[in-house]
């Protein structure tokens, strides 16, 4: 776990019948739409050419700070234990080093390029939860490895775009910005931290540190006070070199080709070394008549090109690389009609009413005979009359009922009656299949 003191709120020890702070548990009409949503992700995905993957929850802790990276989500976020053995893994914070890594074990550039890979899951972050930020969320990504093309990093955006959409959410904006490679990085660093020096009895403790460390996570920064700094800071974008310049140039074509709209927002970075070119990231666009000044708007996505990580974690070859995740929860919780339901979710046609023991054994088989013909079927296990039934059937909004009887039983027959016009006809079990199907197609 991470060192850090104990606020009084931030209570870690809950009672054994609370979730841990940060996490909950995903159940009744969210865990559908949850479902639902990674299911269209996924299609749309699969629809692009992508294979899914699912990689271990647990990961050696060293694959998050290869080469003695650090962030704030490696540093101080990550949730680390020790095994039995002395070894130490940590729950993941993010998806794209273990997908790298899975593509250097498993041999993958013996594949056709590029390997284009999707995923949706949990990962773990230990931060101060609060709106759309939790310590348990999940993430639904995509990567293409393998090719250094700025269609890739043009295709992935073009996705995120589509399942955002597609899932319902509104006014979303593209943000993008290009970080350049090693060379520009670095002139481009160095000019930050000339120029944040100068301003440096105005930083904050945590913002000195970053001057002297990675002056780039200065435009990471949320503090209120550096927002004017950092509006003036040096931009990126001028100190692109070839071929990262035309690299980025081609991926805006691409969006303008695409039709999508997009910003260029020069404090757009991320702050570690493997990071290079394309950063981008998806916002909500706050209404201006609502917005409160302050507001900070909900980031459902983002990603951008790591093609130095693949040489970092040890692949012998270069694997220039371009990716990034969408937030399922935080998206989950901007969506206002919530109509995501997974392929599974079946709606009920009809209500099976059993009355008395011997109808209750013969219940399950006739349940299962109206399965095998695709037919949902809604029940009460616990209630035995039959106005009760008939009221819960209602309440459902049902539209016919099955009442099986003992003198049914016996004649290997049920009722099947019409909520609607209240009539009802006998129909023997053999043929209840048909029927049913008959009458619900009218
Ligand atoms: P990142 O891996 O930090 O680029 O995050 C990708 C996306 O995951 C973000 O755009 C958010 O939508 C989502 N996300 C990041 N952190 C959290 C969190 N603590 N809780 C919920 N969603 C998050």
């Amino acid at each position: 776990m991470p060192r850090e003191k104990k606020s009084k709120n931030d209570k870690e020890e809950g009672g054994p019948l609370q979730v841990p702070k940060g996490t909950r548990d995903i159940w009744g009409d969210e865990y559908f739409a949850m479902h639902g949503l990674l299911e269209k992700a996924s299609e749309i995905a699969l629809y692009y050419g992508f294979s899914p993957i699912e990689t271990p929850i647990l990961e050696y802790e060293a694959l998050f700070h290869p080469a003695g990276e650090y962030t704030d989500m490696v540093q101080k976020e990550m949730y680390t234990l020790r095994t039995k053995g002395g070894g130490k893994l940590a729950l993941r914070p993010e998806v794209t080093a273990p997908i790298v890594r899975a593509y250097i074990e498993h041999g993958m550039h013996a594949l056709p390029q590029p390997v284009m890979l999707y995923y949706g899951g949990p990962v773990f972050r230990h931060d101060n939860p609060q709106r759309g930020r939790w310590r348990e969320f999940r993430q639904f990504g995509l990567e293409i490895l393998g090719t250094e093309k700025s269609v890739a990093d043009a295709m992935i955006i073009r996705i995120f775009l589509t399942i955002l959409e597609e899932v319902g959410l509104k006014n979303i904006s593209l943000e993008i910005n290009s970080l350049g490679d090693k060379d520009s990085r670095g002139a481009y660093k160095r000019a930050l931290g000339t120029y944040f020096k100068k301003y440096a009895s105005d930083l904050s403790q945590n913002a000195k540190m970053l001057l002297v460390k990675n002056p780039l996570r200065l435009l990471d920064s949320k503090d209120a006070g550096m927002a004017d700094l950092k509006k003036n800071a040096p931009q990126s974008i001028e100190f692109l070199q070839e071929p990262a310049k035309s690299h980025f140039k081609e991926v805006l074509e691409y969006l303008d080709a695409l039709g999508i709209p997009y910003k260029i927002e020069n404090t757009l970075v991320r702050g570690l070394d493997y990071y290079n070119r394309t950063a981008f990231e998806f916002k909500e666009t706050l209404p201006e008549e609502e917005g409160n000044p302050d507001a900070r708007p909900l980031e459902f996505g983002g990603g951008g090109r790591y093609d130095y990580l693949g040489k970092m974690l040890g692949s012998k070859k270069p694997l220039p690389a371009v990716g990034g995740a969408i937030g399922v929860d935080r998206i989950l919780s901007a969506v206002k009609e919530k109509h995501l339901a997974p392929r599974i979710l079946k709606k009920p046609k009809v209500f099976f009413i059993q009355l008395g023991f011997e109808a209750k054994l013969k219940s399950l088989s006739v349940v299962e005979i109206l399965r095998k013909a695709r037919l949902p079927v809604k029940h009460s296990l616990s209630k035995d009359g039959l106005a009760a039934q008939l009221g819960l059937a209602e309440k459902l909004e049902i539209p016919w009922v099955i009442i099986l009887g003992q003198k049914e039983v016996l004649e290997e027959s049920v009722i099947v009656r019409n909520m609607e016009d209240r009539s009802q006809k006998t129909v023997r079990i053999d043929s209840l299949a048909d029927y049913i199907k008959k009458v619900i197609a009218k």
